[in-house]
């Protein structure tokens, strides 16, 4: 028998795979994509992925055998590894990284492998060693992590696999613990029962049990007993449900041998909903966008649609879903984590029922195995498998076979970036690698396009299609710039209420009507200081200060979490006069209650969505007219559908637009158009009043004449100018340590390092706007690459550059993070 050796990938920050000898038992079972058990180091266990196979072993190294192979059919598919192996080399990230972001945590274990006795411990002699190990086991000692702490040097990993070899043991995974399918009792006829006559037969010595006989007749029927093509079981549930039968009854059935109860795994995920509504009709633009999609695809595989709010871009989105699932293949469709509500999801759910499967972080580790397993399934089993999947950016990665299409929603989203841990990957770009590997179409669509796009779309890279008319042909809201400076010097101000807004408002509450007003700052108010002499709180872990929240009358850190209680006087000078600055979400809430009495109010940022189901019911609130005023954060931006709100507030503009940051503008405008755009969607024209102290802002011109394309224009001359993205490339470095002095060391001699390289341009090292964070500071190299350059090879001179830095015995503890298209 050849030998035969596995590559596997560690969830570890390996770059490489490491190679296990494949026991002769699994040599006609094991595939790529599958799990298998592995010791890694002296010490630990891991769930690792079967990468490749091979018949050869490394040269001079020695090879462990896989402790236990884990799965029957691989959970992850080669077109999945494709993924993997772009991502690694375009983010300088490794496997294993993408490895621990990919898989739900349900199929990952990490050093916590149960060990059970097998019941044959008393048929074979054990040697020293292994006895240990057994009385470790018996005494319910059931992972191998803490049977190797328990051991200490006693413990011998000959002797662990010897058991495992011998069948003494056996390892089992850990998401038998985490995962456990769901069954439910299933009866159908005992095997005894051949045939009618043999039934019949039964029936005559039921006959003094009047109530058995009449469950029996029953159950015949409701399971279509002997009719061919049938099913031919039924769940105890479903036929005990609303009868005047008792368990006990069935059990005499049970017992008599004519009924047969078993168990069978169920799903979690509520499957019993089917397809209620048909699709809606386009109207004549959404109409026309199709087939200018529909045309883009023919020549280019990438598609933007820029659609104005409420253009209704979610109704052609299910039109193309519908002709990919009629076409057999798979499709996904990407939101932003917090713009995944149930009112998308309802209307997915409505047209699709049981063909689309919902993926994202707030689902339990079980229910994401089993979507994760449905969506696989649909390799071999396409009735009972996923199509569609609507999920946030993790559902990238799950396992589609045969996929069609790639829609990425509200495509300009900060956060489809993610920023830590490793991969930083930005999953609008992964959602265009990933349909070109799969041959599928892809489709961004966005009322603001990233730039970064839009600057695609024109340069001919991607198709660009455009939808200029609200839905229900109501134009975009009108924009009303206030001037806060004027306000505040004649005393207008209602507490942050300029006289425009607050005018308004009167009059929307009058009509009752909506109003939406944001505020990208939550908690009570951003910094308190000390009357006296200027004290200012601040974290003790991190360079920012503290945000207080009244409610809970504490300071806390939105950075690490850190929180004291507000003081009641200034531990510098005495002074019992501590002053809020600045306004929260909390705060404003707080005073506009006794400007608008018997109005209701409701707060919609992370304070008040934390628990489960809380930020649906605040929607629904809003929906039936029990909310007056919503005041949000960004979460009031991301894709909401509300009918009746008219007035949209943005409180403060300034703080959006001078963010400092290459991005700020970018940002600003499309953070005031997706806000302005819950305004006046569906009966009549709706208002938007921007706050600013700046009125005669360029930007804010802009905003308010809403031309995003005059917006991108005037940026890409800047962004040209000082060499940004997209003409330039940026990577951005990132050196943490606790000690201030050596991340100055290490950052200086990084950039130094990287400037002998002519053809890059290094900027810092510098401090970001936030230098401490958990108390590690921080220091960033910003690298611009000219996009002529061949980014493979900056990307080798980076990572050498790191390495040689590293290597000096001094610098060993530091942190240096690569960032590639940092956002
Ligand atoms: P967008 O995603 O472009 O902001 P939506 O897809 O959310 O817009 O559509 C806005 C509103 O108009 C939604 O309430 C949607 O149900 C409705 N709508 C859009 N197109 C149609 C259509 N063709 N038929 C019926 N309702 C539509
Ligand atoms: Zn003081
Ligand atoms: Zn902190």
């Amino acid at each position: 028998m050849p030998e035969m050796f596995a590559q596997v990938i560690l969830p570890l920050p390996l770059h490489d795979a490491f190679t296990y000898r494949v026991p002769e038992q699994w040599h006609g079972q094991i595939r790529p994509g599958q799990r298998v058990v592995v010791q890694f180091g002296a010490k630990k266990f891991y769930a690792a992925l079967v990468f490749s196979l091979s018949q050869s072993a490394p040269q001079n190294i020695e090879t462990k055998e896989i402790i236990q192979l884990l799965d029957e059919e691989p959970v992850v598919l080669h077109q999945n590894f494709e993924l993997w192996k772009w991502m690694a080399s375009y983010y300088c990230c490794t496997l294993g990284d993408i490895f621990r972001a990919a898989l739900p945590p349900g199929l990952k274990l990490e050093s916590k492998s149960k060990i059970m006795l097998t019941g044959n411990e008393e048929e074979h002699p054990v040697s020293e060693k292994e006895f240990r190990i057994l009385e470790q086991v018996k005494q319910d000692v059931s992972s191998l992590e803490i049977l190797q702490k328990k051991l200490g040097n006693n413990f011998s990993y000959s002797a662990l696999k010897s058991l495992l070899d011998r069948n003494i043991i056996r390892v089992e995974e850990k998401i038998n613990s985490k995962y456990k399918p769901k069954t439910e009792t299933y009866l159908k006829f005992h095997p005894q029962i051949t045939s009618e006559e043999v039934l019949e037969q039964k029936i005559e010595t039921l006959q003094r049990a009047k109530k058995q006989e009449a469950l029996l007749f029953l159950f015949c029927e409701k399971i279509h007993a002997f009719q061919p093509g049938q099913k031919s079981f039924i769940s105890k549930k479903e036929l005990l449900k609303g009868a005047e039968f008792s368990a006990s009854l069935l059990n005499g059935l049970i017992n008599k041998k004519i009924v047969k109860s078993f168990q069978q795994q169920v799903s979690r995920i509520d499957e019993k909903r089917e397809k209620q509504a048909d699709l809606n009709l386009l109207n004549r633009h959404q109409q026309q966008a199709l087939e200018e999609i529909k045309n883009c695809f023919e020549k280019n595989q990438v598609a933007l649609i820029h659609g104005i709010t409420a253009s209704g871009k979610t109704e052609i989105y299910i039109h193309l879903i519908d002709e990919v699932l009629k076409s057999g293949r798979q499709a996904l469709y990407l939101l932003p984590e917090i713009a995944l509500t149930t009112q998308i999801i309802e209307r997915l759910k409505n047209v699709f029922g049981s063909k689309v499967g919902i993926y994202h972080s707030r689902l339990n580790s079980q229910e994401r195995v089993e979507i994760w397993k449905k969506v696989l399934q649909f390799q071999t089993n396409p009735q009972q498998g996923y199509q569609v999947i609507l999920g946030a950016r993790s559902a990238l990665f799950m396992p589609f076979s045969k996929l069609g299409l790639v829609i990425v929603d509200e495509e300009h989203e900060n956060s489809f970036k993610q920023f830590d841990p490793a991969p930083r990957y930005h999953a609008r770009d992964m959602a265009v690698v990933l349909g070109k590997q799969n041959s599928a179409h892809i489709l961004l669509g966005s009322a603001t396009p990233s730039y970064e796009s839009f600057f695609n779309a024109l340069t001919g890279k991607y198709g660009l299609v455009n939808l200029t008319k609200r839905h229900s042909n109501v134009e975009l809201p009108e924009i009303i710039i206030a001037d806060l400076k004027r306000a505040w010097k004649k005393k207008q101000m209602r507490s942050v209420l300029t006289p425009e807004l607050f005018g308004l408002m009167e009059e929307a509450l009058q009509n009752k009507e909506q109003i939406i007003l944001f505020q990208n700052r939550r908690g009570y108010s951003p910094f308190v200081q000390c009357f006296t002499c200027g004290w200012i709180p601040r974290c003790k872990n991190c360079e920012v200060s503290l945000t207080y929240h009244k409610y809970k009358k504490r300071l806390n850190c939105h950075y690490c979490g850190f929180s004291i209680a507000m003081p009641p006087e200034c531990p510098e000078c005495g002074s019992p006069e501590i002053k809020t600055r600045g306004f929260g979400t909390e705060k404003i809430e707080d005073e506009l209650k006794p400007l608008f009495p018997g109005v209701q109010i409701a707060r919609m940022d992370l304070d008040t969505t934390r628990s489960k189901n809380a930020f649906e019911k605040i929607i629904k609130n809003l929906e039936t007219k029990k909310t007056d005023i919503l005041i949000g954060t960004q979460m009031v931006t991301k894709g909401l559908d509300f009918e009746h709100v008219s007035v949209v507030g943005i409180l403060n503009a300034d703080n959006l637009i001078n963010f400092p940051d290459f991005r700020a503008h970018e940002r600003a405008y499309q953070l005031i158009s997706q806000v302005s755009g819950r305004a006046g969607r569906k009966h009549s024209r709706g208002k938007v009043v921007v706050q600013t102290a700046q009125p005669e802002h360029p930007l804010v011109e802009i905003i308010r004449r809403q031309d995003y394309t005059n917006a991108f224009r005037e940026q890409m001359k800047e962004r040209q100018l000082f060499k940004y993205p997209p003409y330039y490339r940026f990577i951005k470095l990132i050196v943490k340590h606790k000690n201030p002095e050596n991340v100055n060391r290490v950052a200086g001699q990084l950039a130094d390092l990287l400037r002998r390289n002519r053809n890059m341009k290094v900027l810092g090292p510098e401090f970001p706007l936030v230098s401490r964070i958990q108390l590690w500071y921080h220091k960033e190299i910003w690298l611009k690459i000219d996009p002529l350059l061949p980014l493979d090879e900056v990307k080798i001179f980076v990572a050498q550059g790191i390495e040689t830095v590293r290597r000096l015995k001094e610098n060993s503890s530091c942190i240096i993070n690569i960032d590639v298209d940092p956002a």
